[in-house]
């Protein structure tokens, strides 16, 4: 629990960064999202949120980019209720830090092989810290942090502060998603970034505060670098984040199974919710929209899970596209983009199969993954295919 103010403090700019508490008016009511730091949701809790979108909101979780969840179309005067929820489930441990608790972390860490540590304690640890200093509610919304534990698959998100596991003993310090140069150990790591992330805070303040981001500071990982202080060694190539994350049965180290479920573009419904708690007693939301289910004894869940709508095998269509809100969840949409994904995935005419590719109901373009995507974009004459 957060000794954190009651008052936020001042913002520069304003911060449009939609929180649980402080919600962003959609054209199908009010948006809530909640910050779910390393993706870890307890089953309780993944109960909790699923109560909470069936009773308030349109009966589904959407899941984010950065592992977050939002519940969309929310009753009139539903958010106070959602709050009161929130902090009973353990979802909301300070109001004042809610819409900077942006933390992601490597998938199944600690659980299958690829890292050689396990960030679940960095992630818990960071979290607490970020909630203990009221000084750091003044981050933007935007900022992210990213804990690697050495597979690679979050380093590479272009988080403004992140640890990037280089070994059992040393671990690497990135700014702006590269590597700074900086090392320490996992004991010391997150102290590191803690570090890291009030320097950006005082730095961003000395430019004039309106910088979102580490990568609109003018020289701004050498300018934090040179506040958290330390010996600097050659930087390390930080490997590109992978397009998709991991789907279907995975082996852990213990002989156990875990299950990754992709969620078709991101929308969780309720019921998929529950079954996903009542298989688990923890999951893990991700960064590419799909849920681990750990601890499993074998792979015989994934019937079950298949059958519930979610996508298992690695090959699917559906992870490659992705989508904005479009209608009727944004007015600024040309068309009902979810709809018309989704009958394209399942007609088997995507217009770029084959290819990630980012269906959109105008140009901004919200919610595209990093990296090579073909851009679906609505038009008041149907949909044109962009290729980067
Ligand atoms: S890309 Fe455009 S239509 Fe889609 S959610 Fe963003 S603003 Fe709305």
């Amino acid at each position: 629990m957060s000794p954190g103010p009651t008052a936020l403090p001042t913002r520069e700019r304003a911060d449009s960064c939609p929180g649980a508490l402080e919600t962003h008016a959609a054209a199908d009511g009010a948006l809530a999202r909640i910050r779910i730091p390393g993706g870890a949701l307890a089953a309780t809790q993944l109960r909790t949120l699923a109560t909470a979108a069936r009773d308030l909101g349109d009966g589904a979780l959407e899941l984010t980019s950065r592992g977050n969840v939002q519940l969309r179309g929310l009753t009139a005067g539903g958010e106070g209720e959602l709050g009161d929820r929130l902090a009973a489930g353990g979802l909301l441990p300070s109001a004042t830090h809610e819409r900077v608790r942006n933390l992601v972390a490597s998938t199944l860490s600690g659980r299958t092989p690829g890292g050689s540590v396990d960030v679940r304690p960095w992630s818990a640890a960071f979290d607490a810290g970020l909630c203990a200093e009221p000084a750091l509610a003044g981050l933007p919304g935007r900022f992210l942090v990213t804990l690697d534990d050495g597979r690679g698959d979050v380093a590479g998100l272009g988080g403004d502060v992140g640890l990037f596991d280089l070994d059992p003993q040393t671990v690497a310090l990135t700014l702006g998603g590269a590597d700074s140069g900086l090392r320490t150990t996992p004991d010391d790591a997150v102290a590191l970034a803690l570090a890291a992330t009030r320097a950006f805070l005082a730095e961003r303040a000395e430019q004039g505060g309106t910088a979102w981001r580490l990568a609109e500071l003018e020289d701004g990982p050498a300018r934090i670098a040179g506040r958290v202080g330390g010996t600097s060694t050659e930087p390390v190539a930080v490997p590109p984040s992978p397009a998709s994350g991991p789907a279907g049965a995975v082996a852990q180290t213990d002989g156990r199974m875990a299950l990754v479920a992709v969620v078709p573009l991101g929308r969780l419904t309720a019921a998929q919710a529950d079954l996903i708690a009542e298989l688990a007693t923890d999951a893990q939301l991700t960064p590419w929209r799909s849920i681990a289910i750990p601890d499993r004894p074998d792979a015989g869940a994934a019937a079950e899970l298949a059958a519930a709508g979610l996508v298992l095998e690695p090959g699917s269509a559906w992870l490659r596209v992705t989508t904005c809100a479009g209608l009727p969840g944004c007015a600024k949409s040309r068309a009902d983009v979810r709809a018309d994904a989704t009958a394209a995935v399942t007609t088997g005419t995507l217009p770029a199969d084959g290819a990630r590719q980012h269906w959109a109901g105008c140009e901004r373009r919200c919610g595209r993954p990093r990296g090579d995507v073909v851009d679906v974009l609505a038009t008041a004459t149907g949909y044109r295919v962009e290729k980067s």
